[in-house]
């Protein structure tokens, strides 16, 4: 179990009123059930809890190490770590993580571990329970996967769709890997196995020439160029509308355009949760035709964002960024 920090390790501090993070090696007195587990549970901690909203790739790579450095040992592996950004971690190690055959379980919670009220413990114990479920010496998981509130989501599929309610995450376009209730449920047929012939691996190539802009009625997408000529950046994602529509006048296309001839390629995803994009359905998604902008179909933000990162200059794809983004690397697209 790897605690990077987060709500479930916070505790109130009476001085500021505010969240703040408790050394969590004392996690087995708030939580005695976990001696009763059949799985044997180690802990590293990250040397500063962080909220998740200072998670970014150095810590990626940070828990990519982790898990390469102890793949041997363990069955499995459970991080603990904020809502707030967990399914870009999950999305992140997903692609990172190469040749998975063990389960690699993200959670976390939206009460503190020591609340009353706290859904800590359930997402805490059930994460242990999916990370350590084996079959005939298989792990029946085999991918980066979040758990939270009885759902066993992808968790390249995952979002945060609720900063209140316990359920706080979706994965609206995959169905859910498992669900726990009276049993631990999976579904086997929707779980990810990594090609045969491909042994476990890191990646720790992450760029930072990545760009979203989520567009909105009455942009002034002018500023782009200039943006896009003076930052250097590879990849801009463009969060459309709907099935991938945009503005029809011919402004937006000559924009679009030369930012294209600055060498940056556009990567389009929608600003719905669920469907996907579909170039040409409507005459207002054309353009993207017309500009050889990528269909980033069904992926949520965070994937787009985390393939983007990955992809952007990696030498261990050979082909062109166009190609390797196109090809489903991970389940995270349909
Ligand atoms: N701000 C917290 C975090 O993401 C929220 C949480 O854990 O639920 O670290």
């Amino acid at each position: 179990m790897i605690y990077t920090g987060g709500t479930i390790g916070m505790e109130k501090d009476y001085a500021t009123g505010s969240l703040k993070a408790f050394d969590f090696a004392g996690i087995a007195a708030k939580i005695p059930e976990m001696d009763s587990l059949e799985c044997q549970v180690s802990l590293e901690q990250f040397p500063e809890p962080l909220d998740s909203s200072d998670v970014g790739p150095d810590h990626w790579r940070q828990l990519a190490r982790i898990i390469a450095d102890n793949y041997d040992e363990y069955s499995g592996f459970v991080i603990l770590h904020g809502t707030d950004t967990m399914a870009y971690t999950a999305s992140a190690l997903s692609f990172m993580l190469k040749g998975l055959r063990k389960p690699v379980i993200l959670t976390g919670s939206q009460l503190p571990i020591g609340d009353l009220r706290t859904d800590a413990k359930e997402n805490l114990l059930t994460g242990l329970y999916y990370a350590s479920y084996y079959e005939n010496d298989e792990a029946v998981i085999q991918e980066v996967a979040l758990y939270f509130e009885y759902k066993l989501l992808r968790g390249n599929r995952s979002m945060k769709a609720s900063a209140e309610y316990f359920d706080a995450f979706k994965s609206p376009n995959y169905p859910h890997l498992g669900q726990s209730g009276v049993h631990l449920d999976v579904d086997r047929p929707v779980l990810y196995r990594a090609p045969q012939e491909e042994s476990f691996g890191i990646d720790l190539h992450l760029s930072d020439e990545v760009f979203l802009l989520r567009i909105f009625p009455g942009m002034k997408l002018n500023y782009l160029v200039s943006f896009a000529w003076g930052s250097g950046i590879k990849v801009l994602i463009l969060q459309v509308y709907g099935t991938g529509t945009i503005f029809s006048d011919a402004d937006t296309e000559n924009i679009l355009q030369s930012v294209r001839k600055l060498g940056v390629e556009i990567v389009v995803i929608s600003q719905c949760t669920s469907g996907e994009i579909s170039f040409g359905k409507y005459s207002n998604s054309n353009i993207f035709n017309r500009i050889g902008a990528i269909s980033g179909k069904d992926l949520t933000v965070e994937s787009a964002l985390a393939k983007c990162m990955h992809l952007i200059g990696n030498p261990n794809y050979p082909g062109s960024f166009r190609e390797s983004f196109a090809q489903n690397l991970r389940g995270e697209m349909s």
